[in-house]
């Protein structure tokens, strides 16, 4: 089996891993897979891997005690999820526009008319995360909206230390 093949290659692989969550179903289309959790030797990390692999490539991220890493999802989906916060970090993190995160995600709650727990792009679905790259074309910095609605210094509510 894998699991033997790859401790025996690799012997960066921890002895047991706490945090292994057992059961989650693989999130990709049609699939009655099982993720299991595996070690990468390429990456040195835990993940979920499809119990259908080669046929099914579903994978989820794991933390470093095998802990799953968020929520089954599918290729697609994280596809999305990536573009969305690919387009979104840019309005805090590039030197132009240079505002607090804190500010970029109260503008992200406002445009998407979100509550704070749920205005985290890991937590949003196809739709949404589509939704999120036409606001920052059309309501993001540079635009009238968000000359209307930001102003420097502006202060806004704290939120939950999620991403
Ligand atoms: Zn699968």
């Amino acid at each position: 089996m894998p699991m033997l093949f790859q401790k025996a290659v690799d012997p960066r692989m921890p002895e047991e891993s706490p945090g292994e969550v057992r059961g989650l179903r693989c999130a990709e289309p049609g699939c009655e897979g099982i993720l299991e959790l595996r070690w990468s030797p390429r990456f040195g990390t835990w993940f979920y891997g499809c119990s259908r692999w080669p046929s099914c490539n579903g994978t989820l991220p794991a933390e470093v005690d095998g802990a799953p890493r968020g929520e089954p999802r599918t290729k697609e989906l994280q596809g999305w999820r990536a573009k969305a916060h690919k387009v979104f970090d840019e309005i805090w993190k590039t030197g132009r526009n240079r505002v607090h995160r804190r500010t970029a995600y109260a503008w992200l709650r406002r445009v998407m008319v979100l509550p704070p727990d749920k205005a985290h792009i890991s937590r949003m679905d196809v739709e949404q995360c589509k939704r999120v790259i036409e606001m920052v074309k059309e309501k993001g910095p540079g635009t009238e909206f968000w000359a209307s609605w930001y102003r420097p210094g502006k202060r806004v509510k704290q939120h939950g230390s999620g991403r």
